[in-house]
């Protein structure tokens, strides 16, 4: 379905706060863009700039040359791929299906088996870089699957993404992820000691992330989320019950290839928290109130 000038028919399932924004950057390109999303008010903006909208997920991959989703969690990739309505069993063969939900290696080495079984390419690609990043088509892309597959895709992830990585086969891009998500969570803690010890030294914290954001403790999450996380501004770019599902996702994983990672047991078990009191639609700069709000002794391992 590729026309003259090189456009081609391309999908998008899952159209929330990263979705939205990476499907918005295939239509600014001039592809004709096939829409589904659980909530339909969720594509209005895009339809209302071109986009078509349909009934469920096999319906937008009987349109197209590749499919892109971006959905919430593993049972969810598991239903719009493998269900009886899904991409794998109603997709024309050729069509690449590409999940950049953050999700299990597993599920996507099992996505890539049903998917060639019909001829069909197939990779995970979950990403990096937040909101911001999506916005701004400057994400991190971290690909697994068939060399061949990811250079068909490549000029897509181009529109999306900065850094863009082929990793290895099937359920690569996802281990590459949680390695990501790893030194996220450790590092979400380390920024809230910082700015709870600053503001309990009696420090302005904005001159002092200022200040360290130039030195060696500086990093994306220190720059981008510490003066959110002065502010009291928990507003989400990237939900808590996400990370949350992308630490299990890890400490599975680990598990299995028998590795102990204190870190990241000790992350997961502040958010959990964090869930737990009623704030899993925080951005993950929530953690700060447990210390900020709640004293410092309760989080220790
Ligand atoms: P989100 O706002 O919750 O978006 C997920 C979207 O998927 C929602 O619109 C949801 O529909 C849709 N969806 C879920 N199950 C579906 C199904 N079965 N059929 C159709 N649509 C379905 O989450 P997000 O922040 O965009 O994150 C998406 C994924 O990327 C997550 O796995 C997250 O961990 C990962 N991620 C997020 C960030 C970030 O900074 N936000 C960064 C990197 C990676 P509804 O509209 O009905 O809820």
């Amino acid at each position: 379905m590729t026309t003259s000038d090189g456009k081609q028919a391309i999908g998008f399932i899952g159209l929330g706060i990263m979705g939205a924004l990476m499907a918005g950057h295939i239509l600014e390109a001039g592809h004709q863009l096939h829409l589904y999303n659980r909530t339909r008010a969720k594509a209005d903006d895009l339809v209302a700039h071109g986009a078509t909208w349909h009934d469920n997920p096999g319906r937008v991959a009987e349109h197209c040359d590749i499919v892109f989703t971006m959905l919430g969690y593993p049972p969810d990739v598991e239903a719009v791929f493998l269900g009886p309505d899904g991409l794998v069993a109603r997709a024309r063969p050729g069509t690449v299906l590409v999940d950049m939900t953050t999700s299990s290696p597993d599920l996507a080495r099992r996505i890539a088996e049903a998917a060639a079984a019909r001829d069909l390419g197939a990779l995970d690609a979950p990403v990096s870089g937040g909101d911001v990043g999506a916005r701004a088509g400057r994400l991190a892309i971290m690909a697994g699957g068939e060399q061949t597959t990811f250079e068909k895709v490549r000029p897509f992830f181009e529109l999306m993404g900065e850094t863009i990585a082929h990793l290895g086969p099937a359920g690569a891009g996802q281990h590459a992820k949680l390695a990501n998500q790893i030194a996220i969570a450790s590092t979400m803690m380390a920024v809230s000691e910082s700015i709870a010890y600053a503001e309990a030294a009696g420090l302005d914290p904005r001159q002092v992330l200022d200040v360290i954001g130039t030195g060696a403790a500086s990093s994306f999450l220190l720059v981008n989320l510490g003066p959110k996380m002065v502010a009291r501004d928990y507003s989400a770019g990237f939900f808590v019950h996400h990370f949350v599902k992308d630490m299990e996702i890890a400490l599975d994983e680990a598990a299995r290839m028998g590795l102990d990672l204190p870190g990241l047991h000790l992350a997961r078990k502040l958010y959990r928290r964090l869930t737990e009191a009623g704030h899993a639609e925080d951005g993950t700069q929530g953690i700060f109130r447990l210390f900020a709000e709640t004293g410092h002794t309760q989080n220790r391992a």
